[in-house]
This record gives structure tokens, sequence and C-alpha cells, in this order.
């Protein structure tokens, strides 16, 4: 049987995001609107609408549907920023987060995924606002900062001295901190030069390679 695909996705809005606490209206129609499947290679794409991380090959992942929404969230976007997100995978969350803000770009470190990401935007018609880059996202990137906002879809031990550098003041960043396997979603905030920095939630990102990760 073919899936609905709407009604998936109506059904992972209301019970994955909505009953979990998602308020963000803003989040929550970018989601309903953005076709999820799309973004899932094609061998894994029955599951595009459950309640965890899908394998989108290279040993990489995309996020639980949930964990795209509260970091998303958790950035309180309201639509005129310039959002850095390091981790692109296959690009789902760099188009949820290109309807939330004014411009996004994502760097994947995988060159097969970057790609992959840049034809899932395109084909999606999500991607005249982000741009994708191949390249160690853990040194941020340098050309496009500051950024207002900073996501990042891996984990490391501690956020790297780049991201942080790149975040504008005011400016916000989450991120996955701990080790190899388990993690604490952080949200930093900065304003007038200070830093603070508390937990979110409790995750399992895969690790952030590269010059800043493990
Ligand atoms: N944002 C994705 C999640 C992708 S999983 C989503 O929409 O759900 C995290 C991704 O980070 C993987 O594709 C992995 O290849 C990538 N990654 C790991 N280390 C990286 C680095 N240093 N720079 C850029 N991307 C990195």
């Amino acid at each position: 049987m073919i899936p609905h695909w709407a009604v998936e996705r109506r059904k992972m809005i209301e019970m994955q995001l909505r009953r979990r606490g998602i308020r963000d209206e803003r989040i929550l129609s970018a989601m309903e609107e953005i076709p999820r499947e799309q973004f899932i290679p094609p061998e894994a794409r029955l599951s595009a609408y459950e309640d965890g991380p899908v394998p989108i090959g290279f040993g990489q992942t995309i996020s639980q549907p949930y964990m795209t929404a509260l970091m998303a969230e958790l950035l309180e976007l309201t639509g005129g920023e310039s959002v850095l997100e390091v981790g692109a995978g296959c690009g789902y969350a760099a188009a949820v987060l290109g309807k939330l803000a004014a411009r996004v770009v994502a760097i994947e470190i995988v060159p097969a995924l970057a790609e992959t990401a840049r034809e899932n935007l395109e084909r999606t018609g999500l991607g005249p606002n982000v741009s994708v880059i191949c390249g160690d996202g853990s040194l941020g990137y340098p050309e496009g900062a500051p950024f207002d906002a900073i996501s990042v879809a891996a984990g490391a031990r501690d956020i790297p001295p780049a991201l942080l550098a790149q975040l504008q003041d005011p400016g916000r960043l989450v991120m996955p901190v701990g080790d190899y396997a388990d993690q604490e979603l952080r949200v930093v905030a900065k304003r007038d030069g200070q830093i603070q920095s508390r937990v979110a939630a409790l995750c399992r990102f895969v690790p952030l390679r590269g010059e800043g990760g493990f």
C-alpha cells in the first residue's frame, strides 16, 4: 500500500510534536508543509514519519522529527535571522530552518550527502534561501559569519570555539554535548558579550567529526 504522506505528516505533528509540547505554530506549519519523505533515501522512505532517527547512508541519520522541532524552537527564530546548520545530512532540518529564518547555510562533511541535500532542497523548491556547503562545520563558516543562530546536528565533548566566535551578539546556539554515545542538548545564549548555557534535554546524536569534533 502506498502511504498517504500528508496524513502521516499530520499524525506526526499531532502525536510527536504538539503532544510533547512543541508550541511554536511556525514550526508546526513548516513541518506540516515540508515533504519529509522526499529527504529520505527511497529504501528508507516508509520510515519517513517514524518517531526516531532514520538511517540515510554513510552511517548517518536524519534526526527524530521531535528533535528537529525542539532544536528549531530553542533557537527562537522570528524570521529575519541568518542561521548556520552544522551537519546538513540530507537537508531536512535545513529546509525547516529555511522556512523560519531569512537565510540558512548548512554544512555537511560527507560530499555525497551534501550533494543529496542540495538536490532534495532543489527538488522540493525549498532551496532558494538555503545554501549547502561541503566542508568541516566544526570550524563554522567564517565567510558567512556572524550568525544569529547556530544549530549543530552532531555531538562533541565541547562546543567548538569557532562556532561560539561566529555567533552574533545577541545570538543562540543549540548543540548536543557529551560523550560518543550520549549527550545533553545545550542551549547557549550570547548577549552583551556574556555566554549563558543550559541543558534542554538528553539526546543521542551521531558524533561530530572534523577539527572541533571527536
Ligand atoms: N540535519 C540532519 C541530521 C544529520 S545527522 C537532519 O536534517 O536530520 C548529522 C550530520 O552531521 C551527518 O550527516 C554527518 O555527516 C554530519 N557531520 C558530522 N561532522 C560534521 C562536521 N564536522 N561538519 C559538517 N558535517 C558534519
